[in-house]
């Protein structure tokens, strides 16, 4: 493999969104999700996040940080449902029938699984619970956790980027 093939592996690799996802799954969450029902869940908030709302006075002083909203489930867009991601070390630049050809060992073990790894959006459950938080939460804990999300996306991105870009 030439230099220039391997950057580009390189930054195909921290550009793809497997590999983000897991990345952000690594983060801490502005919520976790505690008893997940067919209807309805009760979102425990982050205990940083918590904090910070009840010193603005959003939230009364020694709020449980627990929240029940209504959810429904779709299936995960990460694995498309299966609960399982090839591990994109593998696959990320794309695969094409020549790398198969080449090579029908690593044609067999890539369609048989050999590389799959748990999906990091849906830890495997191949649904993700949905929730409209704008509808069921009080505005100022949505905005924060908006910003708590955006804040690890963005530091995610850029940190992938920097990789991909060598830095
Ligand atoms: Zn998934």
């Amino acid at each position: 493999m030439s230099y220039r093939d391997a950057m580009l592996e390189e930054h195909n690799y921290w550009m793809d969104g497997r590999t983000q996802a897991a990345m952000r799954a690594s983060h801490a969450q502005a919520y976790d999700v505690k008893d997940s029902g067919p209807h309805s869940a009760i979102l425990v908030l982050n205990e940083d996040l918590l904090a910070e709302l009840i010193d603005e006075g959003h939230l009364s002083d020694g709020h449980s940080g627990e929240f029940t909203v209504q959810t429904h489930f779709e299936v995960c867009g990460n694995c498309r449902g299966s609960g399982k991601t090839v591990n994109p070390s593998i696959d990320a630049s794309g695969l094409t029938s020549e790398d198969f050809a080449e090579d029908p060992d690593f044609r067999d073990d890539y369609f048989g699984g050999t590389y799959d790894i748990v999906c990091a959006e849906c830890s495997g459950h191949r649904v993700v619970a949905a929730f409209d938080l704008e509808r069921d939460l009080p505005g100022p804990v949505v905005k924060a956790i908006r910003f708590w999300e955006d804040s690890i996306a963005e530091s995610v991105y850029t940190e992938a980027y920097e990789r991909a870009h060598g830095a």
